[in-house]
């Protein structure tokens, strides 16, 4: 009985759970934008890409083909956001892979219908917007016009209410574009990332792959 039991529990780490319904809300599988920051639907996207190229030979139960994706993709994520400013403080990782099995959940949930409508709306509200993992998450503002909300204006921008241990501040060059970033909806802001600090991203990159060792899985 238990090993009919274990082969029920099991699937084919490259059947995903709940693809169809899951695709048809939030899009195919995609890597991230090079030049841009995530949203949360980039993150989903590629969390679908990433549970697609798990190893199909290992077998993994459903909530560890959401674990190792979320893994996989939190890296990336963080890169992403150290090729912006390697600076620039972020959230520790595991508390990002939670945050992105947290999403996954939600999403699949929704899909299935078992969310009340205001969760729902609450989604679609979300979902195109900038999935924030900075550390600090004190507004940011124009300084020229406090009001403005323009994702275009071209002014610089300061933090006014930020007091945040200066290291963990986000550096100063780089508020304009956290800015537009987080006032962005959908994928592409005006501003792209532009100064690249090459040598660390490749560091960064390789630490990515170092980490993709296959999984035995537990049970
Ligand atoms: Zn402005
Ligand atoms: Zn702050």
């Amino acid at each position: 009985l238990i090993n009919i039991m274990n082969s029920i529990k099991r699937v084919r780490s490259n059947s995903c759970p709940g693809s169809k319904k899951v695709k048809e809300f939030i899009g195919l599988g995609a890597d991230l934008l090079p030049s841009e920051l995530p949203t949360l639907r980039n993150v989903l996207q590629l969390m679908l890409l990433e549970m697609e190229s798990l190893d199909t030979n290992l077998q993994y139960v459903l909530k560890e083909i959401v674990y190792e994706a979320a893994k996989k993709s939190s890296c990336k994520i963080v890169a992403q956001y150290k090729k912006v400013n390697i600076n620039i403080q972020i959230q520790p990782n595991h508390y990002i892979v939670q945050r992105i099995e947290k999403e996954w959940k939600r999403v699949t949930q929704t899909v299935w219908g078992r969310v009340k409508s205001s969760q729902k709306n609450k989604l679609y509200n979300e979902i195109d917007v900038l999935f924030d993992i900075l550390r600090c998450k004190h507004i940011i503002i124009c300084k020229e016009d406090p009001t403005c909300s323009d994702p275009k204006c071209s002014h610089s921008a300061i933090s006014p209410t930020c007091n945040c241990p200066s290291n963990l501040k986000i550096p100063k060059i780089e508020l304009k574009f956290i800015k537009a970033q987080r006032l962005k909806i959908g994928m592409k802001s005006v501003y792209q990332i532009h100064c690249i600090d090459k040598k660390e991203y490749t560091r960064l990159a390789k630490q990515c792959k170092r980490k993709e060792k296959p999984l035995i899985s537990k049970n």
